[in-house]
């Protein structure tokens, strides 16, 4: 149904009709609750700001009293204050959206992002979205700034930790079951708040990594790799959708009316609220794009962005603007329509304080079950990068040495973590603990920290170590290492760390590194020199008994990365579904020095994307594909057969791939356009059968248009973008 033809339109026109410019303005600004509280408590009246952020000032009573929405408001009972005076000011008692950034979890928290989809199960995101949301909602919260569904292929980017990865078709999987956690099927419901799709668009990309950076880029790619994801969380019905700090064809994306207007409103049917990121409307001026505040203030508008972020250009210059004649008051309307839209989709009108109420919230955080899916989302998020057999280790071990500055961290949360306290969170040497008969002995040592010079800590965590039987080296990067503005030049395990795992691995201890990082690292070294590595990645409030469990073999990791990890900085970006060259490695002569190559490294990352391991093995066989021909409206089937050819039960990704030969446009390698999850015991057998229609092949070619060429696919289907096995190849014709 349209909105148009629903009672909540209704409803909405009748509001608007009573609202006066500046109560309409007032909806499209959204600041912190210090500055409600501020405002409202001061003695000094402020009139009109002159432009930029407004944390940390003070607004006029009567500005303040027609704002819409607040950012980070955390707990309900601020979120309580902030909304009893603000209704008591307000004329037509029209309640505040209270906004916050949950992205892995509220109180409990998940594993970051980026660990979360190496399970490959969008099922369990859904569900981890809902603990988020419940936990969310019951501290006031009614949208969350996430899922964020950027594309991403250049791990010194500090936010690949918040991404999905640098798949198309995966990212949007995660997106749209976050945005289904998160919203369910009722927007009333207690445990449920709105999402918010971000960073619209290509905000991943930013060049060299560094965040905020110029995005520069074809239209075929951000259709073709960048898009896919955010449309996939609108689809799934997400509220709202935030734009980026970026720029977009040199201009920046909150004023960016090809992003804002063509492609989401006018392509995709988006109806829903879209947001500015935190003073993104305003910084359009130092993108030196717009020429002040108001000239800010209008291209947003025109462009079609309905909430202002924590700056002031709309409270400031709009009503202006109109009164002048300068921008069409229906715009503004039309932004206040969808604000009111969500407002009454939420069911505050009905009751402005339904999520508010602080004894409710004393029961609805780190509620048993919810660590038990944190436990089992960080198991299934762990990936086991290399095991030349010493794991899983043995529970009769008598002593265990728990080495680095993650020995005894409750710092495993990783950043974005809401409410999540390091104290409640189990650290490492907590799961080895709890794991372990009391008489084993476990001795923790940092040995240095995540990142300074500072070595005096390195004898008696090397003491430590000499005296145990077994080592476990827990390292990484100190959590604000990424996450926004958390770039970095150096993809190496910092500070001091490799030097000590240096030393530890002199003893000759069975040694097993567990890496707690948000972006993929250099591994060469270590994985030529350390027996088993297991990437943790932020592993949440569970960390320490997921680690434990998967070290000992109660759990059999079965995560894969969804980010190439390089072989070394300067073959970023490299990712699987990159395009070919006509210069091909694989070029018959081998002593032909004019390939694409580098004279130092492969080409080929160190870690493929879809790699992982498990402590059994899996065997690929009887690959077949049914059908040789395509044609709209019709289907033909890859099938796989895999075994568990180990001693463990286990769970497998099983992954297909397809390669358009030849088509106007040059087209990836690789393209995932399918995976499967299966569980084997051993010994067991399982036939995976994938669909492929032709919807699943369209792509944005030279034509300028999203369509399926007629051609040869090539499908593949195995463990990772390396390790795959031809099943044969189709023709789609028209
Ligand atoms: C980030 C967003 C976030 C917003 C609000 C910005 O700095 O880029 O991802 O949602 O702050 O906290």
């Amino acid at each position: 149904m349209k909105l148009t033809d629903s009672p909540v339109q209704t409803k909405v026109e009748e509001l608007l009709s009573e609202m006066t410019l500046a109560e309409k303005i007032g909806q499209m600004f959204q600041t912190d609750p210090g500055t409600v509280l501020r405002s409202y408590h001061s003695k000094i009246e402020v009139s009109t700001p002159v432009t930029g952020p407004i944390s940390e000032r003070t607004l006029s009573k009567e500005l303040i009293s027609n704002l819409g929405s607040i950012l980070s408001a955390t707990d309900a009972q601020t979120a309580y204050e902030v909304q009893k005076v603000f209704l008591q000011h307000n004329r037509l008692k029209i309640p505040l959206l209270f906004m916050f950034d949950i992205i892995h979890g509220f109180r409990t928290v998940f594993p970051i992002p980026l660990g979360l989809a190496s399970s490959w199960e969008p099922k369990l995101a859904e569900e981890t979205s809902r603990v988020a949301a419940a936990e969310g909602a019951a501290s006031g919260i009614n949208v969350t700034f996430a899922p964020m569904a950027d594309l991403v292929r250049d791990p010194r980017w500090g936010r690949v930790m918040e991404s999905p990865g640098e798949d198309p078709y995966l990212n949007g999987q995660m997106a749209a079951a976050m945005v289904r956690g998160f919203q369910g099927d009722d927007l009333k419901a207690l445990d449920t708040i709105a999402a918010c799709v971000k960073h619209f668009a290509a905000y991943g990309a930013a060049e060299g990594g560094r965040d905020y950076n110029t995005v520069d880029m074809s239209e075929a790619t951000l259709r073709n790799y960048y898009l896919p994801a955010y449309k996939a969380g609108i689809d799934a019905g997400a509220e709202l959708i935030m734009t980026s700090f970026n720029v977009y064809d040199g201009v920046p994306a909150t004023t960016n009316s090809f992003l804002l207007r063509n492609v989401l409103r006018e392509e995709w049917g988006f109806e829903g609220v879209v947001i500015s990121d935190y003073t993104s409307l305003w910084e359009t001026i130092f993108h030196m794009s717009s020429k002040d505040g108001e000239d800010a203030a209008k291209q947003g508008l025109e462009a079609g962005l309905d909430i202002e972020m924590i700056s002031t250009e709309y409270i400031s210059h709009l009503e202006q603007l109109v009164e002048r004649g300068e921008v069409d008051v229906a715009l503004i309307d039309e932004a206040v329509r969808r604000i009111l839209t969500l407002k009454f989709k939420l069911g505050l009108f009905d009751d402005p304080y339904r999520y508010i109420n602080i004894e409710r919230e004393k029961e609805a955080h780190l509620k048993h079950e919810y660590r038990q899916l944190a436990r089992k989302a960080a198991q299934k998020s762990m990936v086991l990068l290399k095991n030349d057999g010493i794991l899983p280790l043995k529970k009769d071990v008598k002593s265990v040495a728990v080495i680095g500055p993650f020995a005894d961290s409750g710092r495993i949360l990783g950043g974005w973590s809401g409410l999540g306290k390091p104290e409640e969170a189990v650290t490492v040497k907590q799961g080895l603990i709890n794991k372990l008969e009391n008489d084993v002995k476990i001795t923790a040592a940092a040995g240095c920290d995540y990142s300074s010079n500072d070595v005096s800590g390195f004898q008696a965590a090397l003491e430590a170590a000499a005296s145990s039987e077994v080592v476990i080296l827990a390292m990484g990067e100190e959590d604000h290492m990424s996450g926004e503005a958390g770039s970095r030049a150096y993809l190496t395990l910092p500070g001091v760390q490799p030097k000590l795992v240096e030393e530890v691995l002199k003893l000759g201890k069975p040694t097993v590194l567990v890496l707690f990082n948000g972006r993929p690292l250099e591994l060469k070294w270590y994985h030529e020199h350390v027996p088993a590595i297991l990437e943790a990645w932020f592993p949440g409030t569970e960390g320490g008994n997921a680690i434990a469990d998967l070290l000992f073999g109660d759990a059999n990791p079965s995560a894969k990365l969804t980010m190439s990890f390089p072989y070394t900085v300067g073959q970023v970006p490299v990712y699987y579904n990159c395009l070919n060259t006509g210069r091909p490695k694989g070029h018959e002569d081998n002593d032909f020095r004019f390939l694409s190559k580098y004279l130092d490294i492969p080409n080929a990352p160190f870690y493929p994307f879809g790699y992982g391991l498990s402590y059994t093995e899996f065997t690929y066989s009887d690959t077949a594909l049914i059908g040789d021909t395509l044609t709209p409206g019709g289907s033909v089937k890859a099938m796989v057969t895999v075994q568990n050819t180990g001693n463990y039960a286990g769970e497998e990704i099983v992954q297909m791939y397809v390669r358009d030969l030849w088509g106007s446009t040059s087209r990836p390698l690789l393209e995932l356009k399918g995976f499967h999850k299966i569980h084997l015991a051993p010994g067991e057998k399982a036939t995976v059968e994938f669909v492929i229609e032709p919807e699943m092949l369209s792509y944005f070619t030279a034509k300028k248009q999203y369509e399926v060429e007629e051609g040869d696919f090539k499908v593949f289907v195995g463990k990772n973008a390396r390790d795959l096995i031809e099943c044969g190849t189709f023709t789609y014709t028209i």
